[in-house]
């Protein structure tokens, strides 16, 4: 098995070209669902979707996030009412997000419901949300106030300073079976390039989920999420230096060390690999920019060499 801890876009890439690279049905992607958000009564797991998308050759190409021939009617209605319009959900996405929550009260599990919108899509690979239970990323300013994680992201557009993190929730939540026996059986244990903090931090926040993956550090790799110094779309980059860290691939290092032997750095960041080394990370320099399927193929072929 091949195991992913997943975020958003940058993980559903990775994950694209793992199930080139291996038998898909022997690849699992643990999922963020920090940034979950329930609006207009609606049960919205945005991580989660993007990879549903990306593999099912859905996403749309130039948003990166919803699916591809979007229609806007039901957003216009809303605004027609003054409703809450700065969460954009597409006629065609809203499918997905109703679906979701009238499983959900039914009394399915997340982790049901995901197994069944991804066969509806015909994907070959597994995903699975990190937990059942709700864990809310949520972000505070340099004024004080807290704000939900999508307030953050999507309505301020993460121009704002952030002074902490939390997780609401992660202490009460479980990793949920199928999760711990994925990191626990895994061949190969990969942390996709996704943001650090509010992407991979809240997978780590379950309880349970560090100690497993730090069991079997010498088998786990680790993706870059910043490249030459930056994110390459996001705040990941900012967030790490207003949390006082280093937005670099060293800075990387130092996050991921205790979770993963080896890190993947960009050939950009090649002159950085003795710091990594320094950091405590075997470094392993090739090209991870996926914005051709191959670059995410030879990514993943060189993470699961990394682990054994
Ligand atoms: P989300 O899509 O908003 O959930 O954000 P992610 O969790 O995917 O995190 C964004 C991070 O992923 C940023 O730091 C990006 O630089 C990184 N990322 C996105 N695509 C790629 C890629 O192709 N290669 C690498 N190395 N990082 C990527
Ligand atoms: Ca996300």
């Amino acid at each position: 098995m091949h195991t992913v801890l997943a975020g958003g876009v940058g993980a559903a890439r990775y994950l694209r070209g793992a199930i080139e690279a291996f038998d898909p049905a022997s690849v699992t992607a643990i999922v963020n669902v920090g940034d979950d958000v329930v609006l207009h009564g609606l049960h919205i797991s945005p991580d989660l979707d993007t990879c549903t998308y990306t593999l099912a050759g859905a996403i749309d190409p130039e948003r990166g996030w919803g699916l591809v021939d979007e229609t806007w009617t039901a957003m216009a209605e809303l605004g027609r009412y003054g409703g809450d319009d700065w969460f954009s959900l597409g006629d065609r996405d809203l499918g997905t997000h109703l679906f979701r929550t009238a499983r959900l009260q039914g009394g399915s599990d997340l982790t049901a419901v995901t197994a069944d919108i991804a066969a509806a899509w015909d994907l070959r690979c597994r995903l699975l949300p990190v937990t059942n239970d709700r864990v809310e990323t949520r972000v505070t300013l340099t004024d004080g106030s807290e704000i939900g994680f999508q307030e953050y992201f999507v309505r301020l557009a993460h121009a704002v300073q952030v002074t902490s993190v939390r997780f609401a929730g992660a202490e009460r939540s479980a990793a949920s079976p199928e999760t711990l026996a994925a990191i626990g059986d895994a061949e190969s244990l990969v942390i996709a390039p996704s943001n650090p903090i509010v992407s991979i931090g809240p997978i780590l926040a379950v309880p349970g989920v560090t100690e497993a993956v730090t069991a079997r550090r010498s088998r786990n790799v680790a993706v870059s999420p910043i490249i030459g110094g930056a994110a390459l779309k996001g705040p990941a980059d900012r967030m790490l230096r207003e949390l006082g860290e280093e937005s670099s691939v060293v800075g990387v290092a130092r996050r991921y060390r205790d979770l993963a032997a080896a890190l993947v750095i960009d050939e950009i960041d090649a002159d950085l690999a003795t710091e990594v080394e320094a950091a405590g990370m075997r470094p392993i320099v090739m090209p991870t920019i996926m914005s051709e399927p191959g670059v995410a193929t030879a990514l993943a072929t060189a993470c699961a060499e990394a682990c054994r």
